[in-house]
């Protein structure tokens, strides 16, 4: 069966066609660098992860762009109130930002371009140009810059309104008077006192690019003018992708992307979790209180990204003991698999799992699929009726689930003393300091963690 995936252009599920049949052009809104991201953003992220990752599963080539966006109004005011240059004061962030997708294993992107780059702003200002020449933008007496929403019909199709509905949502903001069109929006902002000394020059005085400009420059400066799919959270569809869209296809007159494809959102009580609530957790909170990075990706992985997901501090707990399933079972297969694979048991269905994310990333699906193979498998392990051989077969399955999902444990979230308690035992084994050994295992378990020796070295794992 071929890919499908929900278009939010057409409100369709479609059979998924690159432009390049095999290698697929991906461009992705990251994050806007004024502070730490919060697990709402990842929620983004890690759904781009997973859509990512299938594609390659599925043999797919991805290039893929995410920006940074490092000036806008929130930035420009928190270099200000520090008393530091804009890149500094965005420098930490960005790094934070590099150290969370690790944290999450979200695999990094081929090109992370940041909106102040000399070259993209020159595409910004070239495309802003263009635009003005063409009539679909102007210039207005401050020096700003601002699109014609009027001269290009589609404007709206992204989001499913019409113009005249637009005017009357109030989901336009009409404060800059000098604008056409309420609906109408910067793609040049002139400087104003707030701006300090950021600025760049232009044709149309000193200023600074609107934040739509800056991705439709950037996906079509790296990635060129059609790209296949194009991703965000569900509150980028309007304006900012319907922006990119109206801006971008009037330069390049071809259709700008194939497949628009949003998460919904993650909430708190029912309620987007964001900065403006107040209602939101940074990784490095959770991190803090003891949750490991794989722990928070299985629960932002866990649910389809078409259904809003409510965190819950239950969802954590949950995902811990899910992920203790999964690597007990490995640890179980691993100890009986031989070199020699066979085939698996005809009751088992180990293709399940791909053919649930064909189907418009169902991971809750797959998800599902993957512990029936635990428990089907486990069953047969205990009734002696899996062979060595079967064993390394699910192990190479499980490998392949491995290159989406990211779930195998690792060292992280290990405290420091435990580690060393760790090391203390392997030199104590090494010596066969038996007596030594047994004390320091208790001491472990008296610290929460257990360690079962195994013929590749001690393994570690939460007690209970
Ligand atoms: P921002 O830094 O606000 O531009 O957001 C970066 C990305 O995170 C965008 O793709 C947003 O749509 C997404 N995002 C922000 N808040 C949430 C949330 N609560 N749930 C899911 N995605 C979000
Ligand atoms: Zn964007």
């Amino acid at each position: 069966m071929s890919l499908r995936f929900f278009n939010t252009l057409t409100r369709e599920i479609e059979e998924f066609r690159p432009v390049d049949p095999g290698h697929v052009r991906m461009y992705t809104c990251g994050p806007t660098v004024y502070d730490f991201a919060h697990i709402g953003n990842f929620r983004a992220y890690v759904f781009e992860d997973l859509l990512q990752r299938h594609l390659e599963f599925r043999g797919y080539k991805i290039e893929r762009v995410m920006n940074l966006t490092d000036i806008d109004d929130k930035t420009i005011r928190g270099c200000r109130a520090a008393g530091v240059a804009l890149s500094e004061f965005t420098r930490p962030y960005k790094n934070a930002f590099f150290e969370d997708l690790d944290s999450l294993r979200i695999r990094r992107a081929d090109h992370f371009p940041e909106a102040t780059a000399p070259n993209h702003i020159e595409r910004m200002i070239e495309m802003i140009a263009t635009l003005i020449e063409r009539d679909c933008a102007y210039r207005a007496e401050d020096g700003s810059v601002y699109f014609r929403i009027g001269s290009f019909p589609k404007y709206g199709a992204l989001a499913h309104f019409n113009l005249d509905e637009l005017q009357s949502t109030g989901r336009v903001r009409s404060d800059e008077y000098e604008k056409e069109e309420a609906g109408d929006f910067a793609l040049w902002k002139a400087w104003d006192e707030a701006d300090g000394d950021v600025w760049w020059q232009s044709p149309w005085g000193r200023g600074r690019p609107g934040r739509h400009i800056e991705c439709s420059a950037m996906a079509t400066q790296i990635l060129g003018p059609q790209i296949d799919i194009h991703c965000g959270g569900e509150d980028n569809i309007f304006p900012h992708h319907e922006a990119e869209i109206a801006q971008t296809e009037s330069v390049t007159g071809v259709p700008f992307v194939r497949l628009w494809m949003h998460c919904k959102h993650l909430l708190v009580d029912g309620r987007k979790m964001s900065k403006s609530e107040n209602n939101f957790f940074t990784l490095r909170d959770l991190m803090e209180r003891g949750w490991t990075g794989r722990e928070v990706r299985y629960v932002l992985l866990a649910v389809k990204y078409r259904e809003p997901l409510n965190f819950t501090f239950e969802s954590l707990e949950a995902a811990r003991k899910a992920l203790a399933r999964y690597d007990e079972w490995s640890r179980r297969l691993e100890a009986m698999a031989s070199a020699n694979a066979e085939p698996v048991p005809p009751e088992l269905n180990p293709e399940k799992f791909g053919e649930a994310l064909d189907d418009d990333l169902n991971i809750s699906a797959a998800l599902g699929a993957v512990f029936e193979l635990v428990r089907d498998s486990n069953r047969l392990v205990d009734a002696g009726r899996l062979t060595s051989g079967q064993a390394r077969s699910l192990l190479a399955w499980r490998e392949r689930y491995e290159w989406v999902l990211a779930f195998s444990a690792g060292e992280e979230g290990v405290p420091d003393d435990v580690r060393d308690i760790l090391t203390r035992r392997a030199e104590a084994r090494a010596k066969k300091e038996w007596a030594l050994s047994d004390a320091l295992r208790d001491q472990l378990l008296a610290t929460g963690w257990q360690v079962k020796d195994t013929k590749e070295g001690q393994k570690l794992s939460r007690k209970g």
